[in-house]
């Protein structure tokens, strides 16, 4: 049966394990932002639920949330696509741009949800890798990707946290005009640049983001991307299925859109953690730090990185422990929360390698 040679295949694949829920941990493994306050957030959410009626199907809802993302995004509606989480649009695209032995040049490491996607569609994909501090060699991974149908650049990065600059991001996009590209910037709210506007004027290129990070809504699932016309149209209203997100996500999302400024103020406050951390951390013998323009720091903790790795658990610090990374033994990728936390984190790190 040719289900069960495939449902084989799929068993053997990278199954996604998701993060474990401690109670009361200061929770610094997701890349959330806990610099916006739970009860801002709770409150837009109990005033969306008193204005919708979860009744109907939502229609108006998603309209509305189409115009705040593009004002938001500095494009016009016609360019915007939403999802439930970018990584439903990420699955979508695969399933229908991408067909089965359809080639993906991707640098490693990068989000690695990516990578299984296209595993699990039987979409090859081709692995460039970063150099050692992390940074991006373009010209081979744009001679790479002239052999592929589909590039992946997630910028800024995860988990090394770094956005390539914007020169060399529109020269790789400008040699491969023939390939889909997906630009995920799912951190870019934190960053230097998007790219969203270049989106617009291209064929190929689809500029991904989320509201499940700066905009503190990881559990409303609400994702959306920027790209021309005709893709945006042909997303909206064949690829995407009719009501991906429910009503209540959709006013949330809108609501916590029309308070970005509010939301920018707790953007720079991470930044500025991030820059007050990673110096902190760089002072400490033994770890290295790698430029972020996200928030999170990606940390080389080498041989600390198991007594680390104890201590933070006993105090009750959920980091994301990734182990050797790319030849960097002992990482960890540690989101940037409220000045509290993250000092709680450094001062953890600065006592066990003291
Ligand atoms: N892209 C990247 C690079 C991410 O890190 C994440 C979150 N883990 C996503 C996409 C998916 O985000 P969401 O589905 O919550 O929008």
């Amino acid at each position: 049966m040719r289900f069960s040679k495939e449902l084989s295949r799929i068993s053997k694949l990278d199954r996604y394990v998701r993060p474990d829920k401690v109670q009361g941990a200061i929770k610094l493994d997701s890349n959330e932002n806990f610099a916006l306050d739970r009860g801002f957030i709770a409150a837009v959410a109990k005033d969306a639920a008193k204005r919708v009626d979860l009744r109907e199907y939502p229609i108006d809802e998603l309209e509305e949330l189409y115009a705040k993302l593009a004002e938001y995004a500095g494009v016009s509606e016609k360019y915007v696509g939403v999802g439930s989480g970018s990584d439903q649009i990420i699955e979508l695209l695969l399933t229908t741009l991408a067909v089965n032995g359809a080639r993906a040049t991707v640098f490693v490491p990068t989000f690695s949800y990516f990578i299984n996607r296209c595993e699990l569609h039987g979409i090859l994909v081709d692995r460039v890798p970063l150099d050692g501090d992390f940074e991006l060699d373009a010209a081979m991974f744009a001679l790479r990707a002239k052999k592929a149908d589909l590039v992946y650049l997630c910028s800024p990065n995860n988990p090394t946290g770094g956005q390539i600059p914007r020169k060399i991001a529109a020269g790789i996009i400008d040699e491969l005009d023939d390939k889909l590209i997906l630009v995920d910037e799912a951190y870019a709210d934190f960053a230097g640049y998007s790219l969203a506007k270049l989106a617009t004027k291209r064929e190929n290129v689809i500029v991904l983001r989320t509201l499940s990070k700066a905009f503190g809504l990881a559990g409303a699932r609400v994702g959306y991307m920027v790209t021309n016309e005709k893709l945006a149209s042909v997303f909206n209203s064949t690829i995407q299925t009719p009501y991906p997100v429910s009503t209540l996500s959709l006013a949330i999302a809108s609501s916590v859109l029309e308070r970005s400024v509010h939301v920018a103020k707790t953007v720079e406050a991470v930044k500025s953690e991030r820059e007050r951390v990673a110096k902190r951390l760089a002072r400490i013998a033994g770890i290295r730090v790698f430029r972020s323009d996200a928030n999170f720091l990606l940390i080389e903790a080498g041989r600390k990185y198991r007594t680390i790795a104890d201590t933070l658990e006993k105090r009750g610090i959920v980091v994301k422990l990734l182990g050797n990374v790319a030849g960097h033994p002992g990482c960890m990728r540690v989101t940037i929360g409220t000045r509290r936390t993250n000092s709680k984190f450094v001062e953890c790190v600065e006592e066990v390698v003291a």
